[in-house]
């Protein structure tokens, strides 16, 4: 590290008597001590009982590591040098190596930084690196905010929850996915949803469609909605971005009289004026949000009213960190929060914590039996208390342990990221049209 890189927080006083010239040959965990030292003189945070001192602070960052596994998911784990291990997921779907790069980017530069100043850690990696924002770079923060959160959890004993101000809620509402990406038999599926405890579903508007499609392709689309509905479930339509705005507002308005529970990403991320447009013409409540970064992004969405629902998908949007943040703008525009997760189990956890203590929550993803989710790879698969979420009457419990509230088995995370890493990483599906050319995914 040389002076002129990024310090830990408490630099500028508990360093102050290590010269430029010494700090620049430091190694970065000798450093780090020397900065640390005089932070947790004022600090009260207790360390975690299995701990161990030897003259060092034992939440100092030891070791960050980021695991592929299957289906599509990929987890972060952070280790203290007191030996508390947290969990992070940086999941970014079909750009696996993309955030992969960056994380190690970042892991290199964290070493020997104090895990219980995630605020601080967050501001490194968000705003001393001068390239901010954006989904890959966004995606690796976020991996790393989550697990720090974990570890604060769990060296404070207490969940997430507790430390963002405490639980406002019992249960969190959830819904399940049915359909696919080509939805075909959803009631059957919606059935089958019924009988696993939900009472929300969420299913793909549409397949792929033109810009100027016949109005005919949207046919089936209201007909699907009107079938959920029959038998008593709610149901969002995703209309996943696939639809320019000829054909989306033809379709918002058909399914008004159906009463869908929301519609989301109505119009791809990057048209805030034209969602409003569409905001104006139809009263279903419009979600978006799995696509923008940072409160920044939502900004724009949030002062002109456009939506009714923000989904940041906190494995994308900055973590806990920041999903918290932007949760708390939200409320201030009337607008709800329903954290996109179609991710795996810490991305999941780390929503729940989200939503048992922020009050504008909705209602969360989940991909429990989704339809990405196959190979035997689900959503409780790396889980060593897969109860936790169990879905009963539409929602899932509170979650009681400290950090995330969950247990990942890691001898089978080591043993499949390991085989993972010899195959290709998933990546969507492609969409062409009968004349070839690309259409949205
Ligand atoms: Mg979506």
């Amino acid at each position: 590290m040389s002076a002129n890189e990024p310090q830990p927080l408490g630099a500028s006083t508990a360093a102050a008597d290590i010269s430029a010239r010494e700090a620049a040959y430091l190694p970065p965990s000798e450093l780090a001590v020397k900065f640390a030292k005089g932070i947790h003189q004022h600090q009260p945070a207790k360390p975690h009982a299995s701990a161990t001192h030897e003259g060092k602070n034992p939440h100092l960052i030891k070791k960050i590591e980021d695991f592929y596994v299957r289906p599509r998911w990929l987890f972060v784990r952070i280790e203290t040098e007191g030996g508390v291990v947290g969990w992070g997921e940086g999941t970014l779907e079909g750009h696996t190596e993309s955030v992969q790069g960056s994380l190690r980017d970042i892991a290199r530069r964290l070493e020997g930084w104090d895990a219980m100043n995630i605020e601080d850690i967050y501001s490194f990696m968000h705003r001393l690196r001068f390239y901010r924002g954006g989904a890959t770079l966004m995606s690796a923060l976020s991996g790393i905010d989550i697990a720090l959160w974990d570890i604060k959890g769990k060296v404070l004993g207490v969940p997430v929850w507790e430390l963002l101000g405490g639980k406002v809620r019992e249960t969190a509402p959830v819904y399940g996915w049915i359909g696919g990406d080509r939805p075909s038999d959803v009631l059957e599926q919606a059935k089958v949803r019924k009988a696993q405890g939900f009472t929300r579903v969420k299913m793909n508007a549409t397949e792929s469609v033109g810009w100027l499609d016949s109005p005919h392709a949207l046919d089936e689309t209201v007909q699907r909605l009107a079938e959920v509905k029959s038998i008593g479930m709610d149901a969002g339509l995703d209309f996943h971005g696939r639809l320019h705005k000829p054909m989306a507002k033809q379709l918002a308005k058909l399914l008004e009289p159906h009463r869908p529970l929301f519609i989301e990403e109505p119009l791809l991320p990057g048209y805030p004026n034209e969602t409003k447009d569409l905001y104006n013409q139809i009263s279903i409540p419009i979600a978006l949000g799995e696509r923008l970064f940072t409160r920044e992004d939502f900004r724009p969405y949030f002062e002109l009213g456009c939506i009714d629902i923000a989904q940041p998908d906190i494995a994308h949007a900055g973590g806990i960190s920041e999903t918290r943040k932007i949760s708390t703008m939200a409320e201030a525009y009337d607008i709800g929060i329903a954290p996109h997760c179609p991710l795996g189990p810490l991305a999941f956890a780390a929503c729940l914590q989200i939503a048992f203590c922020t009050t504008n929550f909705v209602v969360c993803e989940m991909s429990w039996k989704m339809h990405y989710n196959t190979g035997g790879f689900d959503l409780f698969t790396y889980m060593l208390n897969p109860e936790v979420f169990a879905v009963k009457n539409g929602s899932v419990s509170l979650l009681a342990g400290p950090g995330l509230g969950i247990e990942m088995n890691e001898e089978l995370i080591r043993k499949e990221a390991a085989e993972a890493a010899t195959l290709a990483p998933w990546t969507n599906p492609i969409f062409r049209g009968p004349d070839g050319s690309v259409r949205e995914w």
